[in-house]
């Protein structure tokens, strides 16, 4: 059994098929949504953790790229670099999922990896370029 975190970015032409339906009843898998974006005929974004026997779950992901679907690894996917923050604030207007906040009474910005939806908003909105993106295909499973 394997369990692994990934973000599906779906483009606009695919975003309304039935990806999780065949996830679960065609590969087995067990499929824990955790974090969804969805708009009709526009990109989507979900985040979710996948669990299932590893060649179930390999052949999931094959299947996925033949549809057209990004796949991300979301582990360590969005970094902080704290040291960088001057604590300015502008992330936390942006960020869509208070994965960035700003903890009273301390008025100082933090960074919580498990509400990141791996937007890449913060990216562009920080600047100070405390925030960056690893996309390391390599550790994908
Ligand atoms: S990528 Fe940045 S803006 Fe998007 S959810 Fe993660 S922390 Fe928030
Ligand atoms: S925008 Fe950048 S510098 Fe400002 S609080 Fe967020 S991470 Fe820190």
């Amino acid at each position: 059994m394997i369990k692994q975190r990934i973000v599906l970015r779906f483009p606009p032409q695919i975003v309304e098929q039935p990806v999780i339906y065949h996830l679960i009843k065609d590969y087995n898998l067990m499929v824990n949504i955790l974090r969804a974006d969805i708009n009709p005929k526009k990109e989507g974004r979900v985040m979710m953790e996948l669990s299932g026997e590893e060649a179930d779950y390999l052949q999931a992901v094959g299947w996925m790229k033949n549809q057209g679907l990004q796949i991300m690894n979301l582990e360590q996917q969005i970094i902080w670099r704290s040291e960088r923050c001057t604590h300015c604030g502008a992330c936390t207007v942006i960020c869509p999922t208070e994965a960035l906040f700003f903890e009273r009474p301390e008025m100082t910005v933090h960074f919580a990896e498990d509400k990141c939806i791996v937007c890449e908003l913060c990216l562009r909105a920080c600047p100070a370029r405390a925030m960056e993106t690893l996309v390391d295909n390599t550790n994908f499973r």
